[in-house]
């Protein structure tokens, strides 16, 4: 179906996108991504007025200090919180914010981060009231995702005994977040691009954040005590 034939007029590649995704699919796209275009223009407009040349410095240079690893859901937007702008964190985000080793997406963004963008420090941040950890307490789905949490519900099995010991559901929920962290955090430090030259001098860091407060916390300590996992975790 043509953009003609739809009623609509616009770029040549509205029509091209309607061939392949169907002219509900097109109509959809446009009027919902509409406000996004607009609030981009804005956001950009703004932004060089504030600081002038901003946009053109970022095109030559990418430095960021920082690797941030944590979870997909969309309120834990990573540089909201921390406050930082485009340029400053390498950002990659998975449901759970898990680092799995055989994932090539996420070995992938660990090389690059260490190794070409030679990043300080990187961070692993969960966050309560993560849906992926509230499935992996939960009877399976059935669906496709419970191949992804099956890695959390392995460290719920490891670590049986110290959810079982909390008085809640949500209480349990609560800690398997902050285990999560801190075994994603030992994943980061024992992959082998942590073992290169540039991956020695790299900080790792388990973080958590909680949604009711929008305050994120050290997970220093859980780590510390927590064995037999925590050595390698804090260098
Ligand atoms: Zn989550």
């Amino acid at each position: 179906m043509s953009s003609t034939n739809s009623g609509m007029s616009g770029p040549q590649w509205f029509s091209t996108s309607e061939r392949l995704l169907g002219a509900r699919s097109t109509i959809t796209a446009v009027s919902a991504a509409h406000d996004l275009l607009a609030k981009n223009r804005e956001w950009a407009a703004r932004t060089e007025r504030e600081n002038p040349g901003f946009f053109t410095n970022l095109v030559h240079q990418q430095r960021p200090r920082y690797l941030w690893i944590g979870c997909s859901d969309s309120r834990v937007p990573a540089n909201q919180i921390v406050g930082l702008r485009p340029g400053e964190v390498f950002v990659h985000r998975n449901v759970a914010n898990l680092v799995v080793h055989s994932d090539l997406n996420a070995v992938s963004v660990l090389d690059f981060a260490v190794n070409a963008l030679e990043v300080e420090e990187i961070i692993v941040c969960g966050h309560y009231g993560c849906g992926g950890i509230e499935a992996a307490l939960a009877p399976e789905s059935g669906r496709t995702y419970d191949h992804w949490i099956r890695h959390v519900r392995d460290i719920a099995k490891f670590y049986r005994e110290d959810i079982d010991s909390q008085p809640s559901r949500a209480a349990k929920e609560r800690r398997l977040c902050e285990l999560n962290v801190v075994v994603q955090c030992v994943h980061v430090r024992e992959s082998p691009v942590l073992r290169t030259p540039a991956g020695r001098k790299v900080k790792v860091h388990g973080w958590i954040y909680d949604l009711a407060d929008g305050l994120l916390r050290d997970l220093g300590a859980l780590v510390d005590s927590t064995r037999p996992i925590a050595p390698s975790c804090m260098d």
